[in-house]
């Protein structure tokens, strides 16, 4: 399961983050996700719940950042967003285009700490 090796890598990174971080734990983990990353929102999230238990990123909450897929026209010498990943097409002037400029991403884009509450 995809899901699940993104899951563990990003808790891992994040638990990593944290250690550094005495006295902390971790809040909120926000990812970029491409349209083109092949990734299972749902399927994610759950693999995160999953993976957060028992780590210092219990309860932590997951973010994701949808990123459009955007192709460079060179008819217009320009990065346009597709508006559908139907057709790898301008949507401005029509020219096809496969040269993906985004939406491939699968990035970690922030990790938030707090301070742990005192026991
Ligand atoms: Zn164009």
């Amino acid at each position: 399961m995809h899901e699940l090796s993104i899951a563990t890598y990003v808790v891992d990174l994040a638990t990593q983050h944290a250690s550094q971080h005495e006295g902390s734990r971790v809040a909120a983990v926000t990812l970029r996700v491409g349209s083109l990353s092949c990734v299972h929102e749902a399927a994610l999230r759950f693999s995160f719940d999953l993976v957060c238990e028992g780590t210092p990123l219990k309860g932590a909450e997951l973010h994701i950042v949808a990123v459009p897929v955007s192709v460079w026209c060179a008819a217009c010498q320009a990065e346009r967003e597709l508006p559908s990943i139907q057709r790898f097409a301008c949507p401005v002037c029509g020219a096809p285009s496969a040269d993906i400029r985004a939406g491939r991403e699968l990035d970690l884009e922030s990790i938030e700490l707090v301070e742990a509450a005192l026991p």
